[in-house]
């Protein structure tokens, strides 16, 4: 069995993370995962992305991908331990998408998904391969823009557990992922290497994962089981 989490921040590339690439992978790894995915707050937002907007795009781009770099360089100690590339996408205050199966070039060939709204990025990165994953669709917190709708049509995952959501955020969560046919997807949301909650979320497979794509694939395919609460 192999267990990995989709959702994890570091401090190099979120500004609300704590510990460093190097710090989440030993942290994971000690917590028996078989890997990550890196999945910082993307170059777009003001108060979450370290990585300056007045910089070219291409740079902004090489500078995100600096704390997957890391953490991938760090894995190398670590007999059996992978880590992967993905991006969590703010569309509104609170309100965030989770993007998978996407490489460091494709994002060099689309500055102007800055401009786009949450829709048109939906359907450019899903058009090219991509998984969409809402995170935490019905996460209620004061920040939250109330205006904005807590689920997403146009995204084909939801995440149904998210281990720093309250249970009947997670129950409405997996309840519109079920009646809508969504796609689910189970993740940290982990933002310190000291955070307890560190092993409540994933997926489970009975093969190692190769990469991002082959992820991505594993999702669309099924052929997993979500990890929830540790079990
Ligand atoms: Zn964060
Ligand atoms: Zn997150």
């Amino acid at each position: 069995m192999y267990k990995y989490d989709l959702h994890v921040h570091t401090s190099a590339c979120s500004c609300c993370g704590v510990s460093t690439p190097e710090e989440q992978v030993k942290a994971y790894y000690e917590k028996g995962y078989s890997g990550i995915v890196i999945t910082d707050h993307f170059v777009f937002g003001y108060n979450a992305t370290p990585i300056p907007h007045d910089i070219p795009w291409k740079e902004r781009i090489d500078r995100y991908y600096t704390a997957y770099l890391r953490a991938l360089k760090e894995a190398e100690k670590y007999d059996g331990f992978n880590v992967f590339f993905g991006a969590e996408y703010s569309y509104a205050t609170g309100h965030d998408i989770l993007l998978y199966g996407l490489d460091k070039e494709f994002l060099y060939l689309h500055p102007e998904t800055e401009k786009m709204t949450v829709e048109e990025i939906c359907k450019l990165f899903q058009d090219n391969g991509c998984l969409v994953v809402q995170a935490h669709p019905f996460r209620d917190r004061d920040y939250n823009d109330k205006s904005v709708e807590p689920e997403l049509d146009c995204a084909c995952g939801v995440e149904i557990f998210n281990s720093c959501n309250n249970d009947e955020e997670n129950q409405k969560a997996y309840d519109y992922a079920v009646k809508n046919g969504k796609i689910m997807t189970s993740g940290g949301d982990i933002h310190s290497a000291a955070d307890g909650r560190i092993g409540l979320a994933g997926i489970i497979t009975d093969r190692p994962i190769k990469n991002i794509f082959d992820l991505t694939e594993i999702l669309k395919s099924g052929n997993y089981s979500l990890c929830v609460k540790g079990k």
